[in-house]
Parts: structure tokens; C-alpha cells; sequence
């Protein structure tokens, strides 16, 4: 098992509930769709497997890590098997396609040469190659998506988050994201893919998982989307 999430329960400091008693296993290889309106609980459950956010109550694995008890200093090293990929990107806009990836080695302390031959080699992989001295602004979205997701996998993390990947795509441009995302979890990396795609879900048919109201209403393997929009 590579996430397992046990009564989990979280509150904020304003009071609200985001998720209500969570139950899940997810394993090494899967690739997972979660779903559910706006303000289920999708981004929170997400959030806490990279420990972006603490839960309030239960117990969460993820690679072997026990999350909740998981010392600050420790959490870099649960965060270099997990690569996320954000709706909006999040490049660093000064700095080129090859920076933008290079950097997230960098902070890994790897050797030049081995950052220079691994940022080309996942370039290539998201077809970007060519792009590489350019700066954000001058690639469209579905590029600048596939930068993003050259940077997440760089260090060939075991888990890959996508937080509405498609999001600011259109159809076409979202259909080769998810082109790249399958690809990545064919070589065997788990990814976990938070979308309100119904065209996607329903098409790409993958483990579901629908959180309504803080806690999960529906798991199917190849399931349905389940909502209209
Ligand atoms: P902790 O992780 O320790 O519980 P919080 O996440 O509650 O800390 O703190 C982050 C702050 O950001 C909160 O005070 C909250 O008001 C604010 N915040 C961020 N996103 C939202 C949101 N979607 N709704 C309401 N408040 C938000
Ligand atoms: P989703 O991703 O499904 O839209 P979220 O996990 O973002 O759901 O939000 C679930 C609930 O928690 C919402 O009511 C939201 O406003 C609230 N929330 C999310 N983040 C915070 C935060 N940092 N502080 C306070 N409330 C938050």
C-alpha cells in the first residue's frame, strides 16, 4: 500500500469541517481520479498527503511515512517522493523551461552534470526539448502545463498529485496532459488526479473516487464521473 487513511478528520481554525471520516487504501501503481463539487474536500484530502495541511483526528501512511506524526524536518523527505502539479502551473516566471525544472534538483543537492542529463531527458519526455530557453510567458498553457510536470517528475517520485491539471485547458490541450499523465503512471508511478472533467473521467476510465460533504461517497475502479458538470 503506498496512501492509507484511517478516520481521518479535518477542521480548520475558522471552524469549517473539510473532511468528515475518511477511509482509503491506494496502491503503488494505481492511478486515481478524485471528484465531487466545489468545497467537498477534494483539495484537503490531497493536501494532507504531501502535508500541506495536518488532519485534525486519524491516522494517514503515505510511502511508509506516518504523516501525523512526521517531525518538521522530515517532511522534505516525504515531499521528494511525491511530485504535484498545480491547476495554475506555478512557474517561476524569471526563469527559463530548463531552470524551472533544474531547480527542483537543485535543491536536491544533485551533481551538475546528472541535473543537466536528467532535466533533458524529462523535456523530452513531456516533448519540450526544443522549448528549453524559453521563459514560461512565451509557451501556451498546455506547455507550461507539461513544464510543470517535467519539474514534478524529475526526481522519479513514486506519487504524482495533479490538483485540477486541466483546469485553465482547453479540450484538445487537456487531452495531451492526460496523454503524458497515463504515460507517467505506465512506467509505474501512482498518480492521483483531483478533476471536474467529466469528459475525461467518463473517457480515460480510471479508479474513482467522489468526496461529497468531507467524506467518500462513491469508489469504483473504472468508474463514472457521476456528476453534470
Ligand atoms: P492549519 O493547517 O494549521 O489548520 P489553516 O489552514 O487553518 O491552518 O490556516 C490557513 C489560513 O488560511 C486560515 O486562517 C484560513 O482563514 C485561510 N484560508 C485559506 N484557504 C481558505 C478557504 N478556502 N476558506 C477559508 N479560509 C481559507
Ligand atoms: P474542494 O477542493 O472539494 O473544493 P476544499 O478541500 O478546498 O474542497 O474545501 C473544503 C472546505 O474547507 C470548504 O468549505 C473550504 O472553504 C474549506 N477550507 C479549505 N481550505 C481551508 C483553509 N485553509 N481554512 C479554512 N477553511 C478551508
Amino acid at each position: 500500500m503506498m496512501i492509507e487513511m484511517q478516520g481521518v478528520y479535518k477542521t480548520y481554525k475558522n471552524g469549517v469541517t473539510a473532511l468528515n471520516g475518511i477511509d482509503v487504501t491506494i496502491n503503488q501503481g494505481e492511478f486515481v481520479y478524485v471528484v465531487g463539487p466545489s468545497g467537498a474536500g477534494k483539495s484537503t484530502f490531497i493536501k494532507l498527503i504531501f502535508r500541506e495541511v495536518a488532519p485534525s483526528k486519524g491516522t494517514i501512511t503515505v510511502n511508509d511515512y506516518d504523516i501525523v506524526n512526521l517531525k518538521r524536518k522530515h517532511i522534505p523527505y516525504l515531499r521528494r517522493d511525491i511530485g504535484v502539479v498545480y491547476q495554475d502551473f506555478k512557474l517561476l516566471p524569471k526563469l527559463t523551461v530548463y531552470e524551472n525544472v533544474a531547480f527542483a534538483l537543485e535543491v536536491l543537492e544533485e551533481s551538475p552534470k546528472n541535473i543537466r542529463k536528467r532535466v533533458m531527458e524529462v523535456l523530452d519526455q513531456v516533448g519540450l526539448k526544443n522549448k528549453a530557453r524559453f521563459i514560461p510567458d512565451e509557451l501556451s498553457g498546455g506547455e507550461q502545463q507539461r513544464v510543470s510536470i517535467a519539474r514534478a517528475i524529475a526526481n522519479h517520485p513514486k506519487l504524482v498529485i495533479a490538483d485540477e491539471p486541466t483546469g485553465n485547458l482547453d479540450p484538445d490541450t487537456s487531452w495531451e496532459i492526460m496523454k503524458v499523465l497515463e504515460e507517467i503512471n505506465a512506467n509505474g508511478t501512482t498518480i492521483l488526479m483531483a478533476t471536474h472533467s467529466k469528459e475525461i473521467v467518463n473517457t480515460i476510465k480510471k479508479r474513482v473516487i467522489a468526496v461529497e460533504d468531507g467524506i467518500i461517497v462513491r469508489d469504483e475502479q473504472r468508474g463514472e464521473y457521476g456528476y453534470e458538470i
